[in-house]
């Protein structure tokens, strides 16, 4: 089995998803469920095996910037090539649905293919996350007639995908948008500049603009916003007016060209509701948070790789570096931050597939009866409340542990570590910018509480009391029952928090790792049930996060909102 298959991917595969019960609920009962799981499985395995051949590629190209050349994007050879290889097994483009020729993969086997080519290769990840990003929002939102024209396209990776949100003026909020779109005779035209855009050269870019009868009373606000499809190439061949004015010059991630775009009169489609495209960019950026999350992990995982690697080879003091006491500890520190990380993705990702297979049911037996349908869709709305909690939380983890776990794994290697050839100073100079785009970690635990403070933690608390209730082996029970004391602790300080929203700001990423620590040691335990060998991680997530968990808590119930002007005066002395 090749190494990027982990044992933790694995788990959830061979034990943890209710395979059965997910394809009889998505496809009905007498789908062959053995023949599906074989496929998932085989899909995974070609991936590890491209992963592991493209690896030292990366690695040796790691400096290779992407290029402008005559106004066109030039990959590094690595990028390209293992785009290739992956466009071969048919590996882009997963999600797409079976009649326009794709897999219409579940989301949990999506976000692992993304990890492992991010492990191998963080700025290919870019470029598929993409291509998958926009050819789904391209098949909930577009025409039937342009999903036919370009999803066929996707899938044979024929075209690429890049998502156009950020402009100068407009980063975290995107409220700022200025790029205008004109409709006239039927046609819609964009008129604007982007920046930052990842894959900037690709053929097809989903672009969010402001509509110009409603520009200037829209202006400042996420209403008025639509979204578009803007292809470089038209369809009768005319080339479109988009061009890419310039690539950055970035400190990591040179695979992946980040471009500036100039749209002049060019020619694009509206997709989804006119003055609702704020809304549907939300959905494929959801999806596209789950995919830095995965990214976040496969970079973690390599610098985790390499990290223990060396403290077995490197002799100090007549021994191993990494049978030091201390090294035991970072080591063991950097894989508990690396599965907790982990654990959060694959739930949610898990809870989305579960949730599809509940669509599905709903739309194949229309002839359920009324009991059963409001059954199902009560059960889909407490999904859909979990998982618009656990998205941001997801995204913010996994990406704040990456940033941790390659800095660490500099530190494990030492002098060694800091050399411009290093391999875990490349792997943390390109994780620093999975806390920065698709939202940066501020933004995902605003918008975290921003659904507790729509009440969402009610659903999850009840969720997971029900989950560690139900575990009743003697070695972990008291473990469950330190996470309840944890969901107490929590309970009791959120109406300190909720009864100032200033001050619960403030608090956001204190209440946002209060949250993932409960939701996270509950979803440990889950393994540890099935896979008894991971009790100690789950035990050492416990010991420490409830800890400092007691310690957030009490900070927040003896605070109050005067903590933001002692901030004020701190930075003050600094004017
Ligand atoms: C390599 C790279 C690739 C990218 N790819 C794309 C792409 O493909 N498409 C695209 O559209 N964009 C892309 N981006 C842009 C990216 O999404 C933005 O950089 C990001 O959303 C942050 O916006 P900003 O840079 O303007 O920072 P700002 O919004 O100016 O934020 C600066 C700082 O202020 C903080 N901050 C802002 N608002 C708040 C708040 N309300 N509360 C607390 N803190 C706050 C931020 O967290 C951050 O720390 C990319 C960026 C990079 C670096």
């Amino acid at each position: 089995m090749p190494a990027y298959l982990h044992d933790s991917v694995l788990l959830y595969l061979d034990k943890l998803i209710d395979w059965d019960d997910f394809y009889t609920r998505r496809k009905g009962d007498g789908t062959d469920v053995a023949a599906e799981r074989g496929a998932l499985r085989s899909l995974l395995e070609t991936c590890a095996e491209i992963c592991t051949k493209l690896e030292p590629e990366a690695r040796a190209g790691w400096l290779e910037p992407a290029r402008l050349e005559n106004g066109e994007v030039i990959q590094p050879e690595h990028v390209r090539h293992g785009y290739e290889l992956l466009r071969e097994a048919g590996l882009v483009s997963v999600g797409v649905r079976e009649r326009f020729g794709g897999f219409e993969l579940p989301s949990f086997i999506a976000n692992v293919l993304i990890q492992m080519v991010a492990r191998a290769d963080a700025a290919l990840m870019t470029v598929i996350g993409l291509q998958a990003g926009v050819a789904e929002d391209i098949q909930k939102y577009a025409s039937e007639e342009l999903q036919k024209l370009y999803l066929p396209r996707f899938v044979a990776g024929e075209v690429q995908g890049a998502m156009d949100l950020t402009e100068p003026q407009a980063g975290s909020d995107l409220g700022g948008i200025t790029t205008r779109a004109v409709e006239e005779s039927g046609r819609c035209y964009l008129d604007g500049q982007k920046i930052f855009i990842t894959n900037g050269g690709a053929a097809i870019h989903l672009v969010l603009a402001r509509d110009a009868e409603t520009f200037e009373q829209s202006k400042s606000t996420t209403k008025g916003l639509s979204l578009f499809i803007c292809p470089r190439v038209l369809p009768d061949g005319k080339k479109n007016r988009v061009s890419v004015e310039r690539l950055e010059h970035k400190l990591g991630m040179h695979g992946s060209p980040t471009a500036v775009i100039r749209f002049e009169r060019a020619e694009a489609w509206r997709i989804g509701t006119k003055g609702e495209g704020f809304k549907a960019m939300l959905d494929l950026m959801n999806n596209a948070r789950l995919g830095v999350a995965a990214q976040g992990i496969g970079i973690a995982e390599a610098a985790v790789e390499e990290a223990v690697r060396y403290s077995r080879e490197r002799k100090q003091f007549g021994m191993a570096i990494g049978d030091q006491p201390l090294m035991k500890n970072m080591l063991s520190r950097m894989i508990v931050a690396l599965e907790g990380g982990r654990a959060l993705l694959y739930r949610v990702s898990t809870l989305i597939d579960h949730s599809n297979a509940l669509r599905a049911t709903l739309e194949r037996e229309k002839a359920a009866s009324a009991g059963e349908r409001a059954e199902l869709q009560r059960v889909l709305e407490r999904n859909q409340i979990q998982i618009r909690l656990f998205t941001p939380l997801a995204k913010f983890l996994a990406t704040e542990s990456c940033d941790e776990i390659t800095r660490a794994a500099i530190q494990v290697h030492g002098g060694i570590g800091f050399m411009a050839e290093s391999t875990v100073g490349k792997l943390h100079l390109d994780g620093i910018v999975t806390t920065i785009y698709e939202g940066t970690s501020e933004i995902q635990v605003s918008f975290a509480l921003k659904e507790i403070g729509k009440g969402a933690l009610g659903i999850v608390f009840e969720e997971l009391r029900k989950e560690l209730g139900a575990l009743e082996s003697p070695v972990l029970a008291p473990f469950a029952a330190r996470v309840v004391g944890g969901i107490e602790r929590i309970e009791a300080s959120a109406h300190a928090l909720l009864s100032d929203f200033g001050y619960a700001l403030l608090s956001a990423r204190a209440v946002a790792e209060m949250v993932i620590a409960v939701i996270v040691a509950s979803e440990l335990l889950r393994q540890a049930d099935d896979a008894p060998e991971r009790i100690e991680l789950a035990a050492r997530w416990i010991h420490v996060k409830m800890l400092e968990l007691e310690t957030q808590a009490r900070r927040v119930i003896e605070g109050d909102a005067g903590r933001i002007e002692r901030c004020e005066k701190i930075v003050r002395l600094w004017a």
